[in-house]
């Protein structure tokens, strides 16, 4: 199969039946268009592997028929191989303000600003890409802005998620709700990609919303220094608390890396407009114990996320030449979702 004829297919790159470095393909009438390329962190079974990307090497044969890349939101394992393998490809990002704001951010690191080109789309916009119409869909999850994608074709109508979940309140963002989503089914949808950590436990997870009362009283009853961890991406969290630290009378601290740069895009998109001022971290030592509090986490909570040193060209050809997993992915095949005609 060189290029895609009358008919509908889905060749996952990476990310299906594996956590991280999401890269799916749809593909119809000589086209194709990419729906995330993140990565996966190193574990135990990549010794000596800081991070591992999907293997492109089906698409950069066939980079002239991509038409782009459609961001879902702003997680390392959907984002995080832009700047390593987006410029290659050489198509636009389509993106959420705030999604785009952390993708430019991370191609300007990596001196790419203007090598890729970043099409900023609202959270429930509709475009068309070639063959493919395209609409997003905002979704609850643990980061600001999740956009999940309607995508029509000629040969049927996929909903592909993203990671998501229902929550009745969020903190920030309107999401849709269930009663949205259940129009999307009864609009018709052929074929339903859908990904969600924590998918296969039966409990719900809780609402954002629900967590500021417990952290309050956690926060308010507590003698000496106040240190909280949380997802860096997590911008409900983090707005969440901020309240706390209003509400506790304790000044407020944000220290890291991941931190400030997720809170000066969100800021730059308009979010977190009555967030408490913070100060430093030397500033907060001096502070007394007990009237402080700080916030201090790392990148996505994963064991070595701390991997941004790294070089581009080097994590590449690890990914390409010495995981398991690029072996793994050069078997794999489209599925076919639907022939042209039926
Ligand atoms: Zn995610």
């Amino acid at each position: 199969m060189t290029t895609p004829g009358k008919e509908l297919l889905f060749l996952a790159l990476g990310g299906s039946g594996e956590i991280g470095m999401n890269a799916n393909l749809y593909g119809c009438d000589g086209k194709w268009i990419m729906l995330d390329l993140g990565v996966t962190f190193g574990s135990h079974d990549y010794p000596g592997i800081d991070i591992v990307m999907p293997d492109l090497e089906f698409i950069e044969d066939r980079a002239k028929d991509l038409l782009g890349i459609v961001l879902t939101h702003g997680h390392e394992d959907h984002i995080g191989a832009l700047p390593y393998l987006a410029a290659d490809l050489g198509v636009p990002l389509y993106a959420n303000r705030f999604t785009a704001g952390l993708i430019a951010h991370k191609l300007a690191e990596a001196g790419l600003e203007k090598a890729v080109e970043i099409r900023t789309v609202d959270v429930d916009d509709s475009f068309q890409l070639g063959p493919f119409g395209i609409r997003l869909v905002p979704l609850a999850h643990s980061i600001l802005e999740m956009s999940a994608v309607v995508i029509d074709t000629p040969y049927g109508r996929i909903f592909h998620t993203g990671d998501w979940k229902l929550d009745e309140e969020p903190i920030l963002g309107v999401p849709a709700t269930a009663a949205a989503l259940t129009a999307i089914g009864d609009e018709g949808v052929d074929v339903l990609v859908c990904d969600s950590t924590n998918a296969f436990n039966p409990e719900a997870s809780g609402s954002e919303g629900a967590l500021l009362a417990g952290l309050q009283t956690a926060v308010g009853a507590a003698k000496g220094r106040v240190i909280v961890t949380t997802f860096a991406s997590n911008a409900a969290r983090l707005k969440t608390l901020g309240d706390v630290a209003k509400a506790t009378g304790r000044t407020l601290c944000v220290a890291g890396r991941s931190l400030d740069r997720i809170l000066g895009v969100a800021r730059s998109v308009g979010y977190f407009k009555d967030f408490p001022p913070t100060v430093d971290f030397d500033e907060a030592m001096r502070l007394p114990r007990d009237k402080v509090m700080v916030i201090a986490t790392g990148g996505q909570g994963e064991p070595r996320a701390r991997s941004r040193a790294w070089r581009p060209t080097s994590i590449r050809s690890s990914s390409r030449r010495a995981t398991p997993s690029s072996s793994r992915r050069s078997r794999s095949r489209a599925t076919r979702l639907r022939s042209g005609g039926s």
